[in-house]
């Protein structure tokens, strides 16, 4: 599949001298690239700030979304590359200690294929300040851990469900199994986790008109219901901006059966546009990453299952945090180096322009 395509390799920064001289952090940062100031947070060059980490656990899924992975799967990535739960919960203490992030979400590949998962909330959880944690899962097993989640610290989930009916699903998962996905986010609800959301794409010819069930399924249980515009990140590279079903075609669908008007209480930040539901308080959101991109507002960064940092889903290029990990690195050298990642973050994703290449990695293996 490609994996890693631009890797920076493992080369150490002379970060790692600031350390050792116990020359005061400020000194070090922007060190490799002069024009960087001396911010410990995850800026870059055109004003924006990570706050919002998204930590893929796996590549791995039990669900085959036609628009995601092969029949076959992929292959996928070696045990020996993939940070193990020690090393997960060390980037991110570093991250919520000595960059600012303040959110973190787990996803993947299925994050719940995932046994340490619980390990890792709850290591995340125990840390100062105390970060928002959520969690972006297919539901399938949620049913059994959601209670366990919520415990370890987990405060909220996005279940990804495109459609209501048996044989559509298994026609778009390629798996017979929305019925544990329903259980799931009953659990999900029934543990607390709140709010729970609901993540649709909707695909022509296949749910294409389901956005009026998907959102009424979820005013009935207290969901909150958002979808998702599909992105060129399929690891066929079948995606077709001619079929893609558009922020403004489920907008029509959603006002030919509901009131929609603009909720007051949207944040700069949140990548969904949401609108209040027949006067609210339920809210639906659409996430119209391709149509209407959201570039100059995300303040995301990114971790992959193998230890790499990317400034953005579309990034071609990443940062090895990994083998600075196993060589030893202290906790200052592996946040510059995330630093220096997240400055060279290009301006917007490039979906839209002519030059737009596709990343190597295809979403499971990035994290959506
Ligand atoms: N397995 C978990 C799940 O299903 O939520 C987490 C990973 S999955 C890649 C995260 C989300 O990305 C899902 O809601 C999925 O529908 C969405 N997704 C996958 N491929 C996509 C694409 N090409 N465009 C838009 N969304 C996509």
């Amino acid at each position: 599949m490609g994996r890693g395509a631009g890797q920076h390799g493992g080369t150490r920064a002379s970060a790692v001298t600031v350390i050792e001289l116990g020359i005061p952090k400020l000194r070090g940062s922007g060190r490799d690239d002069p024009s960087r100031p001396g911010d410990q947070r995850l800026i870059d060059q055109y004003g924006r700030v990570a706050t919002d980490l998204r930590i893929s656990l796996t590549d791995r899924c039990n669900l085959r979304c036609s628009y995601c992975m092969p029949a076959e799967g992929l292959d996928w990535i070696p045990s020996p590359e993939l940070l193990g739960d020690e090393e997960v919960v060390r980037l991110i203490a570093v991250a919520v200690r000595e960059l600012g992030v303040r959110e973190l979400r787990f996803t993947g590949g299925e994050p719940l294929l995932r046994r340490g998962l619980e390990v890792i909330v709850a290591a995340s959880a125990r840390l100062r300040p105390r970060p928002r944690i959520s969690l972006t899962t297919n539901g399938i097993g949620l049913a059994r851990r959601a209670r366990r989640l919520a415990r370890a610290g987990l405060d909220r989930v996005n279940v990804s469900l495109d459609t209501l009916r048996r044989d559509c699903f298994e026609a778009i998962t390629r798996r017979d199994r929305l019925a544990d996905v329903i259980a799931g986010l009953m659990a999900a609800r029934e543990a607390g986790l709140a709010p729970v959301n609901i993540n649709s794409v909707l695909l022509r010819h296949l749910n294409d008109d389901e956005a009026v069930p998907l959102l009424r399924f979820a005013l009935k249980h207290g969901f909150e219901q958002r979808f998702i515009e599909q992105m060129p990140l399929d690891a066929q590279h079948q995606w077709d901006r001619a079929v893609m079903v558009s922020a403004q075609d489920i907008l029509g669908q959603l006002r030919s059966e509901f009131v929609l008007t603009p909720d007051p209480d949207e944040r700069g930040e949140v990548p969904a546009e949401r609108w209040l539901v027949d006067g609210g308080p339920a809210r639906v959101g659409i996430i119209a990453s391709v149509t209407r991109p959201f570039c100059g507002a995300c303040d995301r960064t990114r971790l992959t299952a193998d230890g790499q940092v990317r400034s953005c889903l579309f990034a071609t290029s990443e940062t090895d945090l990994r083998a600075l990990l196993r060589e030893g690195a202290g906790d200052q050298e592996i946040a510059e180096r995330w630093r220096l990642a997240m400055w060279a973050k290009a301006a917007g994703h490039g979906i839209n322009d002519p030059g737009f290449l596709q990343p190597a990695r295809p979403m499971s293996a990035i994290g959506g």
